[in-house]
């Protein structure tokens, strides 16, 4: 048996990029060698095994023949006779379908590496357009190497319209399109997935709430945001909320978002404009603010919020908030009861305080 290191580690080693997790593919082996072996089985439509002590991933070469819709929907042919080159057939794209051996050489029958040199982003075969998860995953690559210069080659965009005005993309899991998009979320240029997707018109079918609203004008202050912040929640919030009047809460629902990142979406859209020019506000609007955020015991929120209004935002006040939220919690609902306050009065008393607080710091 022979094996290879393939896919992303090969082309992030060849692009100087690092590598974090290693793929490897194994060329005239049968299942029951890797068994033999010490591997431990994974896979369950196709033979894919762990190392027993580096526990990195080794399938067996294989071809795929598609037999039904969505990514799911193939059926995959493993054994001693299938070649590295036909394995490499069924990839994505000529930079992901190198392959290396243990001396260091590199098998390249499709090009990768010239499209590596040129920076194209370049299906290997026309059975591109079998799998609609690859139009996701070619976004992604697009907004992870987009600071290098990588583009789509035009034929491979050509194949990604074609694909997007069929129902394939409908059949996507909920939770792929998801997976897809936050890791899209974390790289350097998320926008780029979004702005990919839209041009061969596959928001239409998986962001369909974003596919008109995603404009150059957001777009390009969606930009902005990711240059001030790397994480994926933030990002989230800051690009439903530049997008204007979407309704957060279906989007999230309908992708499955973590609840992190639904709360926080919504939050940001209502609260973003007041909090950015809290110091401004009336007392009793701020304290409106405080109680909508439940703030004054979820006071974490805060972590979380500010990094997209400090996005959002070049100018803001916001000095006043933490301060009134200190004093709030001085508040003693124990000692107002010593004092004779009891029941709905002792709940007005509070809120009065708590409104005097705000007062204090207009
Ligand atoms: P990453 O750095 O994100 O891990 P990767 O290229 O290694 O990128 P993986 O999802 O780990 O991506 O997949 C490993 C390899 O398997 C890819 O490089 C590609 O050759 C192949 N591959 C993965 N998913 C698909 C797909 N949907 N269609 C075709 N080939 C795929
Ligand atoms: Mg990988």
């Amino acid at each position: 048996m022979q094996i290879y290191l393939v896919g992303g580690a090969v082309r992030d080693q060849l692009l100087d990029y690092p590598v974090y997790d290693k793929d490897w593919v194994v060329v005239g082996a049968s299942a029951e060698e890797m068994l033999e072996q010490g591997f431990q089985p994974v896979g369950q439509d196709f033979p894919v095994f762990i190392h027993p002590d580096s526990g990195e991933e080794y399938a067996l070469a294989r071809t795929e023949r598609k037999s039904g819709k969505g990514y799911t929907g193939f059926q995959y042919h493993a054994s001693k006779a299938v070649t590295l080159e036909e394995d490499l057939l069924r990839r994505d794209l000529t930079i992901n379908a190198m392959a290396m051996d243990d001396a260091g050489n590199i098998v390249d029958p499709y090009n990768g590496q010239s499209d590596l040199k040129y920076k194209l982003l370049r299906h290997v075969s026309p059975a591109f357009s079998e799998d609609p998860l690859r139009v996701l995953r070619v976004a992604r690559f697009a907004s992870r190497y987009h600071h290098l210069g990588f583009q789509v080659a035009d034929d491979t965009l050509s194949l990604m319209k074609s694909l997007s005005q069929t129902d394939e993309l409908e059949h996507l899991t909920a939770e792929r399109v998801w997976k897809e998009f936050e890791r899209a979320l974390g790289e350097i240029s998320p926008q780029v997935f979004l702005q990919v997707l839209q041009s061969c018109a596959a928001t239409l079918k998986v962001f369909p709430e974003l596919h008109s609203q995603f404009t150059d004008t957001v777009c390009k202050a969606f930009t902005e945001v990711t240059n001030k912040t790397a994480q994926p929640e933030t990002r989230f919030a800051c690009l439903l909320t530049l997008c204007g009047e979407i309704d957060i809460a279906a989007l999230c629902d309908r992708l499955k978002t973590p609840k992190a990142y639904k709360e926080l979406a919504l939050q940001c859209q209502q609260q973003h404009q007041a909090l950015s020019r809290f110091d401004y506000l009336a007392p009793d609007t701020k304290l409106q603010i405080i109680s909508q955020l439940d703030l004054i015991r979820r006071p974490q929120r805060l972590e979380a919020l500010l990094p997209c209004v400090e996005a959002l935002h070049s100018d803001i006040s916001i000095t006043t908030l933490n301060p009134i939220l200190e004093s709030i919690n001085q508040i003693q609902p124990k000692q107002l009861m010593q004092e004779g306050f009891k029941g709905p009065e002792l709940g007005k008393e509070i809120e009065k305080r708590r409104l005097q607080i705000c007062e204090s710091f207009s």
